[in-house]
């Protein structure tokens, strides 16, 4: 019986599509080993947002193979698409899958049971165009649902447009079949999820907030909620939060990256957006919804000025 196990790094994004494979392995006969049982096959989704993330990534890949000698060992996600050759060498490693490859898991599988397949799959990060639907569904009732991936910002600090390509989305109207779907499975949480998920429309001419006025109008029981995972500041419009605050099944819940308080390390950073204007979506938020839940990256530590 081929068993598999996952173990996925990262954010919210990375564990919908962790549970999008999960899904498609198990649509091929496989089965979810019990905790304790070596795995047929192993796959780890990575993350590199920083090197801290990568090292992370190492001391997983170690342990799984530690803890599944015999297993076919598969690695993806961020820190494979952005070092192929790094991953590789790592010792284990039997077939590293970049962002677009690790959609066709089940036939890299298959080539590479018979040696038809190279080590390393990866398409550069510049032709990752495909957008590629995903939802969780590991829990019962929270659900991760991937709507956008990729970002066009270019932050400076920033590697994840590097690892993950240009914006890209679905169309609402697939967006909202997969929360019937969600809602049909009993799930009573969606968490919108994806790189820049403000910036959704990008590929298909849609917006953001259609999006979401589309999802609140999906027939769901009393008690279904929604959650809009991380929102940059700039497209966190006041017509999102007024929509939210009016909503049927929105949560008053935020999450704003601000990561600074001083408008020239923004501008250092290339955010899009300064103090002001951040200070005004909170204030808003406060005088809509004085209960809402506001979550807020800050980045410390001295900036380097390259003179
Ligand atoms: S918007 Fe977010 S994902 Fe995009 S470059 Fe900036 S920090 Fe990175």
């Amino acid at each position: 019986m081929k068993t598999v196990r996952f173990l996925t790094l990262g954010c919210k994004l990375n564990f919908a599509e962790s549970s999008e494979l999960g899904k498609q392995l198990l649509a091929h006969g496989f089965v979810r080993a019990q905790p304790g049982e070596p795995a047929t096959v192993c796959v780890v989704n990575t993350c590199s947002v920083t090197d801290a993330a990568d090292h992370k990534g190492r001391q997983a890949i170690h342990r799984i193979r530690r803890e599944n000698p015999d297993a076919l060992l598969v690695v993806t996600g961020c820190y494979a698409q952005l070092k192929p050759q790094e991953v590789a060498d790592i010792e284990g490693v039997d077939l590293v899958l970049g962002q677009q490859e690790k959609f066709s898991l089940v036939d890299f599988i298959q080539r590479l049971e018979h040696h038809e397949a190279d080590k390393i799959n990866n398409t550069r990060t510049v032709d990752l165009r495909r957008f590629f639907p995903s939802a969780s569904s590991d829990d019962r009732t929270r659900h991760f649902l991937k709507v956008q991936d990729g970002c066009d910002y270019y932050c400076t600090y920033c590697t994840i447009p590097m690892a993950r390509g240009r914006s890209r989305n679905a169309t609402i109207g697939s967006v909202v079949e997969a929360a019937e779907d969600i809602v049909r499975q009993g799930g009573r949480e969606i968490v919108i999820t994806g790189v820049n998920i403000g910036d959704f429309g990008r590929t298909t001419g849609e917006t953001f907030i259609d999006l979401l006025r589309s999802l609140d109008e999906v027939q769901a029981p009393e008690g279904l909620r929604y959650r809009i995972s991380s929102c940059e500041p700039n497209l966190l419009t006041e017509e999102i939060i007024r929509f939210v605050a009016a909503s049927r099944h929105f949560a008053p819940h935020f999450h704003i990256p601000l990561q600074s308080g001083s408008d020239d390390v923004l501008r250092i950073m290339h955010r899009r957006y300064d103090r002001a204007l951040f200070a005004s979506r909170v204030q808003t938020i406060r005088q809509l919804m004085p209960h809402a839940f506001i979550g807020v990256d800050v980045m410390v530590g001295c900036v380097v000025r390259r003179t």
